[in-house]
């Protein structure tokens, strides 16, 4: 059974003010079709940009990334035209992508054309037999973009996603401008729908507590680096580098009082800028545990058990 997608050593370098930025550096991950690959960092840690690499929409400079076995930087025309089809994206901010002047209708309509999908009767049966599925009345085709809650238009970012039948959705913090309650619907749909219909995702997000629910695996990303990778029941169960450990505080603590607030375990200072990354271990001027080995020598990735690595010099 092989992987739907393998990324190998995979990095991207940007050249910003003359100087190097490692926006992604040396990450690998398999991923197997109907699962979960949740991706956790703070912003700037790219978790969009390596997203974007897995579409193609970014060449990365270095590794290779295969999807169904062919290398996406090798692949032919026609290959590409269906990946472009198997590999959707819904975003934070669903409006982004959808044409004010148009409704979302016809805008779900339009990807299934632009793709060659059905016959212009077969496709408005579709729309709405997507928008009941994603949990919106039929009438919703009749509404532009500015007519519906957030909510309402993520649901309708899925369902045009879900028109294009894809086997890969990449989730790019989907959740992270909604309500909590309606956090929850949404990620409790996308949930619903991979089991439906077999899909994989890439789950992107600052929130680990967001990840949790939907991940077979996870991935924390610290200044374009993969510092722990595990799967989620262990992520949680024994989490190992000390970053992980700061962002699985954070969520598990929920103050009642201000004096509980200020005890809560939080990330010292600000994540630092990737044009100027500190030396040796990048995490060392915001870790507890940091010493001169961490300042000095950069930590090569461990084993911690099998499937879970950790790149700290405290794993024996
Ligand atoms: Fe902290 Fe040192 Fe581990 Fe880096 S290598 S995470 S600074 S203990
Ligand atoms: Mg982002």
């Amino acid at each position: 059974n092989n992987p739907l997608l393998r990324v190998e050593n995979v990095s991207k370098t940007f050249r910003v003010q003359g100087k190097k930025l490692h926006a992604i550096e040396n990450v690998s991950f398999t991923l197997e079709a109907g699962k979960t690959l949740g991706l956790v960092g703070e912003s700037g840690s790219g978790k969009s940009t390596l997203g974007r690499m897995v579409l193609r929409l970014l060449e990365s400079d270095k590794g290779k990334i295969f999807f169904e076995d062919v290398e996406l930087s090798k692949a032919n025309k026609e290959k590409l035209r269906a990946m472009r089809r198997d590999m959707q994206i819904i975003f934070q901010d669903p409006k982004a992508s959808l044409s004010p002047r148009m409704t979302v209708g016809d805008a779900i309509e339009d990807a299934m054309a632009i793709h060659k999908i059905g016959t212009k009767v077969s496709r408005h049966e579709r729309v709405i037999e997507l928008l009941e599925r994603v949990g919106l009345p039929s009438e919703v085709q009749y509404a532009y973009p500015h007519e519906l809650s957030g909510g309402q238009l993520q649901r309708v970012g899925i369902a045009r996603a879900l028109s294009l039948n894809p086997k890969l959705l990449i989730c790019d913090e989907p959740v992270s401008a909604l309500d909590v309650s309606i956090q929850v619907q949404v990620i409790q749909l996308l949930k619903d729908l991979q089991k439906e219909f077999n899909l994989t995702y890439i789950f992107i997000s600052h929130n680990l507590a967001v990840v949790e629910y939907l991940s077979d695996e996870i991935a924390v990303l610290y200044l374009g680096e993969v510092v722990e990778q595990a799967p989620a029941d262990e992520l949680f169960k024994k989490p190992t580098h000390p970053y992980t450990q700061v962002l699985l505080n954070s969520i598990l603590k929920i103050p009642d009082s201000v004096e509980q607030k200020q005890q809560m375990v939080s990330i010292q200072g600000e994540v630092p800028s990737p044009l100027n990354p500190p030396s040796g271990c990048t995490f060392h001027p915001r870790c507890s545990f940091a010493s001169d080995v961490c300042m000095a020598v950069k930590p090569e990735r461990k084993i911690v058990s099998e499937g879970h690595s950790a790149v700290c010099h405290l794993v024996e």
